[in-house]
């Protein structure tokens, strides 16, 4: 079984020597457990906050030990009744070839259909990310019908998601993102009605202006993915009892400064500002995978995915998703 492990922890910017390629071999399975072939590894900027030794909502990844991640992959061998070989299942296998898992532990281990939805979109739209989606903004930023939401990072895997499920509510849908491929991508293809490339607009007076251009309205709803100058521009056009769902930070997870000028902003407009960790919301799973795994086999959420091949591949995918190489959902793909 080749495995990736944690090899030291990052100063900064995550570098391939972070990481150690090795090979174990596979113990026969005792009563209960269940291995599992991975086909499709999920690559997730939360991992580059498990590489610190700092405090956060989840403990630190040990040094030594396989990194931690979302995988999608097919039952090769069962000492369980509730899984047969072949059955397409999602967990939390980590960056390895095989998994073996004692799924008598309910949550260990979720059988899924590929009938209409493709396995990798289960580690997507239909997965963490788009659970994510749904969440900030059907339960934190509860959007109106005619209200203007504002997604960054709209192009990935979770920005995508939260735009089309805005659109479908009837809203001004404006994403921000990185270059014109992805503006691109996000207004022809993901519907949405504008999309602010960041990277044109480089200090906070452009972009402020960008957006004052893209929501001739202000701002009701805004579902924050980047941090640092995004959110400050966003403020400066928030309008009053506006929601900001904060979501992730990325621009600084590699320990950058992130700076805020404007949180007067949020007493002064009435805002409500709230931060959520989407594992703490397991109640609302089911009720989001129902919802977002009817839009994908309709055809009605759409997504893009970047996928590296094979295990080796995955650091450097991961480097890549922190520097907005990917385009879409970032997997690896072992077979
Ligand atoms: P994406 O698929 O959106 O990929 C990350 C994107 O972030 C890149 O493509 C890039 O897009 C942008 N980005 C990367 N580095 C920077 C940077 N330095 N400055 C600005 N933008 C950058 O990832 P996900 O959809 O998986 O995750 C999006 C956000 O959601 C992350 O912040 C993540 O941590 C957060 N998240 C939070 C969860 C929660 O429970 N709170 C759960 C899941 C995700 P571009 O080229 O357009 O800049």
């Amino acid at each position: 079984n080749r495995q990736i492990v944690l090899a030291s922890r990052p100063q900064g910017e995550v570098t391939p020597d972070n990481f150690r390629l090795i090979e174990t071999p596979l113990a026969p399975l005792a009563e209960g457990q269940v291995r599992v072939r991975h086909h499709l590894l999920s690559l997730d900027p939360y991992m580059r906050g498990r590489m610190n030794d700092t405090k956060s909502y989840a403990p630190p990844q040990q040094l030594g030990e396989v990194m931690i991640g979302g995988t999608a992959g097919e039952v090769v061998e069962s000492r369980n009744d509730h899984f047969q070989l072949g059955d397409r299942v999602v967990g939390m296998g980590g960056w390895q070839e095989y998994q073996t898992v004692d799924a008598r532990d309910r949550g260990a281990l979720r059988k899924v259909d590929t009938t209409h939805i493709p396995l990798s979109a289960y580690l997507g739209a239909v997965g963490m990310p788009g659970v994510t989606a749904w969440y900030g903004l059907v339960r934190i930023i509860a959007p109106k019908a005619g209200e203007t939401v504002v997604v960054s990072a709209a192009s990935g895997a979770v920005g995508s998601a939260v735009g089309q499920l805005a659109k479908a509510r009837g809203c001004r849908v404006v994403g921000v993102a990185g270059g014109a491929e992805k503006c691109r991508y996000v207004t022809d293809e993901l519907g949405f009605d504008a999309c602010v490339d960041y990277k044109q607009h480089a200090d906070l007076k452009a972009l402020s202006g960008a957006l004052k251009a893209a929501c001739p309205d202000g701002i009701d709803g805004h579902f924050e993915n980047v941090g640092g100058l995004v959110l400050d521009a966003v403020l400066l056009r928030a309008n009053a009892f506006s929601r900001v769902a904060l979501c992730g930070m990325i621009s600084g997870y590699n320990g950058e400064p992130i700076p805020l000028q404007f949180p007067q902003l949020m007493l002064t407009n009435r805002m409500k500002v709230q931060g959520f960790i989407v594992s703490e919301h397991m109640d609302v799973w089911p009720e989001a995978l129902q919802d977002l795994g009817g839009l994908v086999a309709a055809g009605q959420l759409k997504y893009r995915e970047t996928i590296a091949q094979g295990l080796a591949a995955a650091p450097d995918a991961f480097i890549g998703l922190l520097k907005g190489r990917n385009f879409g959902k970032q997997l690896v793909q072992l077979i």
